[in-house]
């Protein structure tokens, strides 16, 4: 997909009054740049849609492990069952649904599932949109973090972030911005993701990226209904259980779009279809943003006002390209 100009200028124009109200900040011009790289020891996950079960044990383990509260929304249910990421979901599972549902990992007649979060981006248009460091990307790990203590709650993060990920709290007094952050706090305790850990089908494993990456192919030159070993919790666990492989699309989710990101998804199902944006380009929002910022404007409009204008021209195409379809 390509943002022509007229696209930006008129994401530019009907933005928000939130976008708006930014280019009364200016924080201190950026350089020109290219897309940033993966750090050498980054870690991440891989999802692969082809063995989520639905099972949503993910999403449990993400709440206790982030100590999220229960949505407000289930009327006295028993169980919290949030649909959509919010100021108390980092994780949510979806479905694709076709025709008769009767086809696993098909898109015709067809189910599938889709694990939502942040994607840990390469190059973040949120930490390049966020004017007070609120949001960084550690160097070593490459995860994408959040310091509730910088945060001015301004939301630029929210109107930069290209997968509509990160959330507001806007029922407490006391709000945040809410998303995964790749449960580092576990991880400093030698632990790793809480969703990788307790996914029983290795639908969601953790692991470097380079291991991840290794995977992936592996997984791409499996013959379609060859029994295969697929690891659980991380990639290298050794604790494999044997299936027999999936028609990937030959499409690794996360590998080039916006630089890549360290959150992967693979699929049976094209990812339009999952409800993620496609066709987009290779170069990161952040690199064509502050490059225009330093070299276009001088430093006299802030990233997020470029970044919220390409974020939504790129909804913008991919909405027609489904309605295209
Ligand atoms: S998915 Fe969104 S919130 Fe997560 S790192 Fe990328 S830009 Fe930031
Ligand atoms: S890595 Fe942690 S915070 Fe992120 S989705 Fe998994 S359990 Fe939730
Ligand atoms: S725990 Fe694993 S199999 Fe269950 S919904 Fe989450 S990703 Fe899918």
């Amino acid at each position: 997909m390509t943002i022509n100009r007229r696209d930006f200028l008129r994401a530019g124009v009907g933005g928000t009054a939130a976008v708006a109200a930014c280019a009364t900040m200016t924080p201190a011009p950026a350089e020109a740049r290219g897309n940033r790289t993966v750090p050498e020891n980054a870690v991440g996950l891989l999802y692969d849609s082809t063995l989520c079960i639905g099972c949503k044990a993910c999403m449990s383990a993400c709440k206790e492990a982030n100590n999220l509260g229960l949505e407000d929304n289930i009327g006295g249910k028993l169980w919290d069952s949030p649909l959509e990421l919010s100021g108390k979901t980092y994780n949510v599972i979806k479905v694709y649904q076709h025709g008769t549902m009767a086809n696993k990992d098909k898109a015709e007649n067809g189910f599938a599932h889709l694990k939502r979060q942040c994607l840990h981006c390469t190059d973040p248009s949120c930490v390049s949109a966020c004017p007070v460091t609120a949001m960084t990307k550690d160097p070593v790990t490459g995860v994408v973090g959040y310091d509730k203590d910088a945060c001015i709650g301004c939301r630029y993060c929210v109107a930069a972030c290209p997968f509509g990920v990160p959330q507001f709290q806007y029922d407490t007094p006391t709000p945040q911005i809410a998303k995964c952050q790749l449960c580092k706090h576990l991880m400093a305790e030698g632990k790793f993701a809480a969703c990788a850990a307790q996914c029983p089908t290795g639908a969601t494993i953790f692991g470097t990226h380079k291991a991840l990456s290794a995977e992936i192919e592996r997984r791409q030159a499996m013959k379609p209904g060859e029994a295969n070993l697929f690891p659980r919790r991380t990639v290298d666990s050794g604790d494999n259980h044997e299936r027999a492989a999936a028609e990937y699309v030959p499409q690794v989710y996360g590998a080039k779009e916006l630089g890549g990101t360290q959150v992967r998804y693979l699929s049976g199902v094209p990812f339009d279809k999952l409800g993620l944006p496609v066709g987009l380009p290779e170069r990161s929002y952040s690199s064509v943003s502050e490059t225009m910022q330093s070299t276009l404007y001088g430093g006299l409009i802030a990233p997020v006002v470029v970044l919220a204008g390409l974020v939504a021209a790129a909804w913008r195409g991919s909405k027609s390209h489904h309605d295209d379809e």
